[in-house]
C-alpha cells in the first residue's frame, strides 16, 4: 500500500478550547414518516464526540444525508438526527439549519467549549459533491482544526470529505482510526491464518476485491450468488440460477491462480423462485436442477467453511452466501456466522447488505469489528487508496 492508514487523531493535537468540525456519516436510513429507523452510524460516532465535549472542544458537526442532489430538500434535512443525538449524548446539541454562510458562522461562534453543534445537509449545496474550492473554504472557516470520522464516506473526493483539509489541519476521529486499523492489519500485518469468505449478488462488483485479496489470504471461501459464476466456470449445470457469462473467464483465471486456496460450495439450496415462502431443497453441487436457482449455500458447505474458520487467526467476511433476507435461503449466512462468533479469530465483516443481515440474525454484535462503510470498506479491500483518508494528516 502506498498510502499509510496510521493517521493523527484527535489525540494527538490540541484541541481545548478550539472550534473543531467534525465530518461524521450520520446518513441514517430513515421510514417514510422520518423515524430513524437504525441509529448504529450516530452511536459509532459517541466516542469521538465525547472525547471532543471532555477535552473543552467547542464542537461543530457535519454530515450528508440521502441524495438530495446539491439543494436543499426537507425529506433530507438532519433535524431529526440533532434530536437523536441529543438523546444519545445526554446533553442539548444545537441544530444549524444552513451548513455554511452567515447563520452558521454566527451559531459556531455563539458555541461555548463542551457544547455540541450539528449543521444541515451538506448535500444540500451543489459545491458539497463537487468538491468546489469555495464551498470547501466556506466549510473550514467555521473552526480551527477539522476531523474526518465518515470512514463510510472516505471514498468520494468531497468538500466535506477532502477538499476542507486543504484549509485546515486534519486528523481522524475514533471510528475513522478504527476502521482504519482493523481493516488495515486484516490486509497488512494479520494474524494468521487469514482467511476471507466473499458471498454477495455478482462476481463483477467484487473482482477487484477478490484479486487483490487472493495473494494476501491463506484461504478464499466464494459463496452468494457470484459462486454460480465460478461454478458454471467449471462445467456444473446451474439451472436457472444468477450468472454472469461475460465473467465465465476471469472467473477461470481466478480459479486457475487461486489453487487449492479456493473453496466453492460442495452443496447448495435451490428453490424455484426467490419467494420468502419458497420450499427449499438441499442438493449436491453436481445435481442442481435445470429449472430450479441456487439461493443458499448448503449445510455440508457451512461445515466445510466452519472448519476453516475455526483454525483461522483473522476473517474478513463481505457479502451475504444466499438470499438471506429471505428466511428460507438465511441458514447458510446464519450457520457461517455462528462459525465466527465460536471462533477465536479477530473477525470483521463488511458489506451493507451482509451487516444488516447478520443484524437481523441477531449476529453483528459478535463480531470483532462491523464495518460503517458498504462502499468504504469495498474499496479499501480492492487496495484502493480512499481520498478521505489520504487527506489526513500521518502519524
Ligand atoms: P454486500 O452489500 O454485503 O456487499 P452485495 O450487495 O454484493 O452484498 O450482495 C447482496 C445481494 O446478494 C443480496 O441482495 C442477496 O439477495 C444477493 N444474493 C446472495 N446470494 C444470492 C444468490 N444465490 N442468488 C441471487 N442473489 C443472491
Ligand atoms: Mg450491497
Amino acid at each position: 500500500m502506498t498510502v499509510s492508514y496510521h493517521k493523527k487523531t484527535i489525540a494527538d493535537v490540541p484541541v481545548d478550547g478550539r472550534r473543531v468540525l467534525v465530518r461524521v456519516d450520520f446518513n441514517v436510513p430513515m421510514d417514510p414518516a422520518g423515524q430513524i429507523t437504525d441509529d448504529r452510524r450516530i452511536r459509532e460516532t459517541l466516542p469521538t464526540i465525547r472525547y471532543l465535549i471532555d477535552h473543552g472542544a467547542r464542537v461543530i458537526l457535519v454530515s450528508h444525508l440521502g441524495r438530495p442532489g446539491g439543494r436543499p430538500d426537507p425529506k433530507y434535512s438532519l433535524r431529526p438526527v440533532a434530536e437523536r443525538l441529543q438523546q444519545l449524548l445526554g446533553q442539548p446539541v444545537t441544530f444549524v439549519p444552513e451548513a455554511v454562510g452567515p447563520v452558521a458562522e454566527a451559531a459556531v461562534q455563539r458555541l461555548q467549549p463542551g457544547e455540541v453543534a450539528l449543521l444541515e445537509n451538506v448535500r444540500f449545496y451543489p459545491g458539497e459533491e463537487k468538491n468546489d474550492t469555495g464551498f470547501a473554504e466556506q466549510l473550514a472557516k467555521l473552526a480551527e482544526l477539522y476531523v474526518d470520522d465518515a470512514f463510510g464516506a472516505a471514498h468520494r473526493a468531497h468538500a466535506s470529505t477532502v477538499g476542507v483539509a486543504r484549509f485546515l489541519p486534519a486528523v481522524s476521529g475514533f471510528l475513522m482510526e478504527k476502521e482504519l486499523r482493523m481493516l488495515g492489519d486484516a490486509l497488512e500485518a494479520p494474524r494468521r491464518p487469514l482467511v476471507a469468505i466473499i458471498g454477495g449478488a455478482k462476481i463483477s462488483t467484487k473482482i477487484d476485491v477478490l484479486k487483490n485479496l487472493l495473494p494476501r489470504v491463506d484461504a478464499l471461501l466464494v459463496g452468494g450468488g457470484m459462486a454460480n459464476t465460478f461454478l458454471k466456470a467449471k462445467g456444473y449445470e446451474i439451472g436457472r440460477s444468477l450468472v454472469e457469462n461475460d465473467r465465465l473467464t476471469e472467473a477461470h483465471d481466478i480459479i486457475a491462480q487461486a489453487g487449492s486456496k479456493l473453496m466453492l460450495p460442495i452443496d447448495v439450496v435451490v428453490a424455484a423462485e426467490p419467494r420468502s415462502d419458497a420450499l427449499p431443497v438441499v442438493v449436491p453441487v453436481e445435481r442442481v436442477p435445470p429449472d430450479e436457482m441456487i439461493l443458499d449455500i448448503g449445510p455440508k458447505t457451512v461445515d466445510a467453511f466452519a472448519q476453516v474458520i475455526s483454525t483461522a487467526g483473522t476473517v474478513i467476511w463481505n457479502g451475504p452466501l444466499g438470499m438471506a433476507e429471505l428466511p428460507p435461503f438465511a441458514e447458510g449466512t446464519l450457520g457461517v456466522a455462528r462459525a465466527l462468533a465460536k471462533s477465536s479469530a479477530t473477525t470483521i465483516v463488511g458489506g451493507g447488505d451482509l451487516v444488516g443481515v447478520l443484524e437481523q440474525l441477531g449476529m453483528a454484535d459478535q463480531m470483532t469489528h462491523v464495518s460503517t462503510g458498504g462502499g468504504a470498506s469495498l474499496e479499501f479491500l480492492e487496495g484502493k487508496i480512499l481520498p478521505g483518508v489520504a487527506a489526513l494528516e500521518d502519524k
